[in-house]
């Protein structure tokens, strides 16, 4: 049976995504049960098998009693994080399998302390990553309770996955996050062109999400930090920088971007 990938929309800018094959499904970062309901409901015979949490933050977790409540969907989250109890706490070289598929668990510390993504890397022939506040398309999280070292090391272990991974983010920052990039990188053709793209999607009321790893290699400067074009632009801003510091000048570029 083939499996189906799609991003309920909740609140005013979460993605909760639902992976199901018809029959069971796997929803990551329910923060509203409705929306999971109601997609429950619109597809009769489809039943809630597993509630994954990538970190604690309510817009993530807030759905959980209710699903809990209304079907016998187990909990799975992050071990060193206050999540909704019961809960299979989860760590680094965990696994998950679901729908027939296996997921790595990777800690992603830097939005929260205890953030996981949950990769795939062989969901029907491409390989498929829920990484929740870490990765945006065009941007990444704030950090909240981690480092600028330790978000640059998250985003590093993510942008080393395969190019054709879906990366599916658990908000729609994207247009917003577009434009801070086209600030930094104004001469990036990939860039100019998913900017067009998204914008068209976005007039269409459509989701910019999935993206790609390798598109995201290609025009998010959080994980383009050590590029040339993104460090003058970030020495430009602030001569004191040294272009040398990676873990500066990336600390540099977030900072920027909370005030841009
Ligand atoms: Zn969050
Ligand atoms: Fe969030």
């Amino acid at each position: 049976m083939t499996i189906e990938l799609i991003p309920l929309p909740a609140f005013s800018d979460n993605y909760i995504w639902l992976l199901h094959d018809g029959r069971q499904a796997v929803v990551v970062d329910p923060g509203d049960a409705q929306p999971v309901l109601d997609a429950l409901a619109a597809r009769p015979g489809l039943s809630l098998q597993s509630i994954w949490l990538t970190h604690h933050h309510h817009d993530h977790t807030g759905g959980v009693q209710a699903l809990r409540q209304a079907t016998s969907a187990q909990v799975a989250g992050p071990a060193r994080e206050s999540i909704p109890q019961p809960a299979q706490p989860l760590q680094a070289g965990d696994c998950l399998t679901a729908l027939g598929l296996r997921f790595e668990v990777l800690e992603v510390p830097g939005h929260t302390a205890g953030h996981l993504a949950f990769f795939c890397p062989d969901a029907g022939g491409q390989a498929l990553l829920f990484c929740g506040d870490t990765l945006f398309s065009g941007g990444c999280g704030r950090l909240f309770e981690g480092t600028p070292a330790q978000m640059l090391g998250s985003l590093d272990r993510l942008a080393a996955l395969p190019a054709d991974t879906r990366v599916c983010c658990a908000h729609e920052y994207t247009l917003s996050n577009l434009r801070f990039a086209a600030a930094i990188e104004p001469g990036n053709a990939a860039l100019a062109e998913h900017r067009a793209r998204c914008e068209d999607l976005r007039n269409a009321g459509r989701p910019t999400l999935p993206s790609l790893i390798g598109l995201e290699r290609a025009i998010n400067p959080f994980l383009r930090s050590r590029e040339p074009a993104v460090i003058q632009a970030l020495t430009r801003l602030d001569p004191a920088l040294s272009p040398d510091d990676e873990v500066a000048v990336f600390a540099r570029l977030r900072q920027w971007k909370n005030e841009f």
